[in-house]
């Protein structure tokens, strides 16, 4: 579009205050430190206001759906007292999995922003592309690659100590 871009690297409009992925960041640093894979998520209303915040527990949980952006989307639908989050956008660390992008849809988020891509897992812009197939009938907006590095970085180096 126009030549104005911002170089903090943010994509779309930017919620006031705080920056919903840098929180994001932090719940995946906080799951590496639990022995989880370090992804976290992080869900905002129309207003900008943070409705909940969570990383994986899997293990933790012993369930594999636990994933980051499962446990907001449960707090914040319960939070709001509705199964819809109609207006809300997800913020999360990695490229949602085939489980996540369903319930992402049938959420109805306005708008979907990840950071690191993941070509092996990930079920929006690779694998089944959830979003992109005639069954699916909401698609959030998605922007891939807001805080990409550190999110990537954090994976990474997590994968790493686990196969020393
Ligand atoms: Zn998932």
């Amino acid at each position: 579009m126009g030549n104005n871009e911002q170089t903090s690297g943010s994509k779309g409009p930017n919620p006031k205050q705080l920056n919903p992925m840098a929180l994001a960041l932090a719940e995946a640093e906080a799951a590496a430190a639990r022995g989880e894979v370090p992804v976290g998520a992080v869900i905002v209303d129309e207003k900008g206001i943070v409705l909940a915040q969570a990383g994986n527990r899997t293990l933790e949980l012993k369930d594999p759906t636990a994933h980051a952006e499962l446990l907001v989307i449960r707090q914040a639908a319960a939070k709001r007292d509705s199964e819809r989050l109609i207006g809300c956008d997800l913020y999360v660390t990695l490229e949602p999995c085939t489980m996540c992008a369903g319930a992402i849809s049938f959420a109805r988020f306005r708008r979907l922003y990840y950071a690191a891509a993941d070509e092996k897992g990930g079920g929006v812009d690779h694998g089944v592309r959830f979003f992109s197939q005639a069954t699916c009938h909401h698609r959030p907006e998605v922007y891939g690659g807001l805080s990409e590095e550190p999110a990537r970085a954090l994976l990474q180096r997590f994968f790493a100590e686990r196969r020393e």
